[in-house]
């Protein structure tokens, strides 16, 4: 869509001087393409979105056409609301402020007709109101249209939507007939078709196409889930549709920050975007990330504008966005080039009212997803691992030299091929804990056995260890707590705590494995105002005769200190 600049449309000093006071950089569409063809005298029917600039569209061009020392009434508005007609009456005011001599008033029902009567006795040039206050006006003789020679409708649509057919008709016929008529309206129907053909003369159309709102290629998908389950759900979907490349809205630079080292901790490739970072270094990332020199980024939406990158696969909303705009240019970042894009949402608690205003305002259906358990992630992984070793085997012309030294050794092929297997799956064991699932009341939950026997946790990741923390949720530890327990205990530097988990009588979280050699001999003990906690290697398979039963008093943030 072409943007002019306001000084290529042959406006007057006053007017660039307006508009540039009120910080518009450029001409939008519906401006650029309108104004000229005003400025010529046509009429004009325009069509655009909400929100594209058709005040000024219309405004500026009204403006340019009053004499400013004739104080008859020269431009007439017509909108459907009083709401409408005030915000239009601003708008005048703001471009008409440097014109010396022009005067706009707005009128409308519900407002004092004294001072109405009083501006429109003074003269004005420009009379913004609704079609049943210009009756009104027009009926007591307090309103002369003789001398209009432009008239503008405002939302069409809208107003004989409300009945107003009648009235815009006798107030256009109360006008001279070599007047400019211009009609703005979102949609056109034949009824308005019809006010057109009879109230206007070759009219020419102006109409800027609807912006696609979303890319018919993306999937779409939400998720409910609690903040403090974010991050383990992000990590789980990550897993399980194995994304490689993706960017990960937060809605505060702080947030992003957080993401980012958590992701990093968790072994990602990852950088960040906001408008906390200096410039230079934003160009930087910037450039990285359009050559898929990392794989996810995780920004704020100002300092994401404009990032063009074709084979983006993920855009993940972490937060969901206060504006359902900013909702359409995120996802948006993903499916281009005609390609297939996924964009993930994360909803929590009363952000599935937003949802839904989203979903109206981009007519499109989000489907509700299920996060995939841990067992499903496992089974992908595993799937993907028994498909690798098919590819080999079809692949064929192995050498078997090794195979025949282990079957000569006597142990047999499938025990070889399930010890090869292990060996390919690493030493993680299989992932249980679930997120947010329902909790059967009779049976003890996974984390009240976890008290009393070793825990199974998923994989650290990559240079990363669990350490356990002998204190649970009962203790109203939060994971700040946690993270600086641990740095003061064991003298961590900042940041290097990554996932945490916190239970029932216990808590896990992962550190980088070359800070971990003062735990290797033995548990440490940490006094707090809640109790002594103990802080030890996990999972520790059987040693739990180790472990000491941890507080059950509220956690207070002081620790003492290790002993
Ligand atoms: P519409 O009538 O098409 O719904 P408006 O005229 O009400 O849109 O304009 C929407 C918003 O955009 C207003 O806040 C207006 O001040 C602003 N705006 C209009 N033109 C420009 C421009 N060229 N540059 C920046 N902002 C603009
Ligand atoms: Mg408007």
């Amino acid at each position: 869509m072409t943007k002019l600049n306001f000084a290529d449309l042959g406006l007057s000093p006053e007017i660039l001087k307006a508009v540039a006071d009120l910080g518009f950089e450029e001409a939008s569409p519906i401006q650029s393409a309108a104004i000229p063809v005003l400025l010529e005298g046509h009429d004009v029917v325009g069509q655009s979105q909400t929100g594209s600039g058709k005040t000024a569209a219309f405004a500026i061009p009204a403006i340019e056409l009053c004499v400013a020392s004739d104080r008859s009434v020269q431009v007439l508005i017509m909108c459907p609301t009083r709401e409408l007609a005030t915000q239009v009456a601003d708008e005048v005011h703001k471009l008409s402020a440097h014109k010396r001599g022009m005067h706009a008033v707005p009128i409308y029902g519900g407002a004092s007709y004294e001072r109405q009567f009083f501006e429109l006795k003074k003269g004005v040039q420009i009379v913004i109101g609704t079609p049943g206050r210009i009756m009104d006006h027009m009926d007591r003789g307090t309103l002369q249209l003789g001398s209009v020679k432009m008239v503008v409708l405002d939302e069409a649509d809208r107003m004989l939507d409300m009945g107003f057919r009648e009235d815009i008709e006798k107030i256009l016929s109360a006008t001279p007939n070599e007047r400019q008529t211009v009609f703005f309206s979102a949609t056109v129907s034949k009824q308005i078709r019809d006010l057109i053909e009879r109230h206007s003369n070759e009219p020419k159309s102006v109409k800027i196409e609807q912006k696609q709102l979303t890319v018919p290629a993306i999937e779409q998908w939400y998720y409910e889930v609690q903040q403090r389950m974010k991050f383990e759900t992000l990590l789980r979907l990550i897993d399980f549709h194995g994304y490689k490349l993706g960017i990960i809205f937060c809605n505060t630079q702080r947030m992003v920050d957080e993401l980012a080292d958590d992701l990093i901790a968790q072994g990602f490739s990852a950088d960040r975007l906001h408008g906390g970072i200096a410039q230079a270094q934003r160009t930087r990332v910037m450039n990285k990330f359009k050559k898929a020199e990392f794989e996810f980024l995780v920004a704020t939406d100002v300092a994401a504008r404009g990032i063009d990158v074709d084979e983006l696969e993920l855009v993940v909303n972490y937060d969901l966005p206060y504006d359902s705009e900013d909702y359409v240019h995120r996802i948006g970042r993903t499916g281009r080039a005609g390609r297939k894009g996924m964009a993930i949402t994360f909803v929590s608690g009363r952000d599935i009212y937003k949802l839904q205003h989203i979903e109206r305002y981009t007519r499109t259906k989000i489907l509700r997803g299920k996060i995939p358990t841990a067992g499903e992630v496992e089974e992908r992984r595993a799937e993907a691992m028994v498909q690798k070793v098919r590819e080999v085997l079809n692949r064929g012309n192995l050498s078997m030299a090794l195979t025949d030294r282990l079957l000569s050794e006597g142990y047999n092929s499938t025990d070889i091929a399930a010890a090869l297997f292990e060996l390919l799956a690493g030493p993680e064991a299989a992932p249980e804990k679930e997120i947010d699932e329902p909790r059967k009341k009779s049976a003890p939950s996974r984390e009240e056995h976890l008290q009393d026997s070793s825990p199974n946790l998923r994989p650290a990741s990559r240079g990363m260890q669990w350490v356990r923390v002998g204190a649970g949720r009962e203790t109203r530890i939060s994971p700040r707590d946690i993270i600086s327990l641990l740095e003061d205990s064991l003298g961590l530097p900042v940041r290097s705590v990554g996932i945490i988990d916190i239970l029932s009588g216990q808590s896990f979280a992962q550190v980088p494995q070359q800070f971990l050699d003062v735990l290797r001999d033995a548990p440490r003990l940490v006094e707090t105002n809640a109790g002594d906690i103990q802080i030890s290697l996990a999972p520790v398979e059987d040693s739990k005769k180790d472990y000491q039963a941890g507080p059950k008093k509220k956690f207070s943030k002081k620790s003492k200190g290790p002993k």
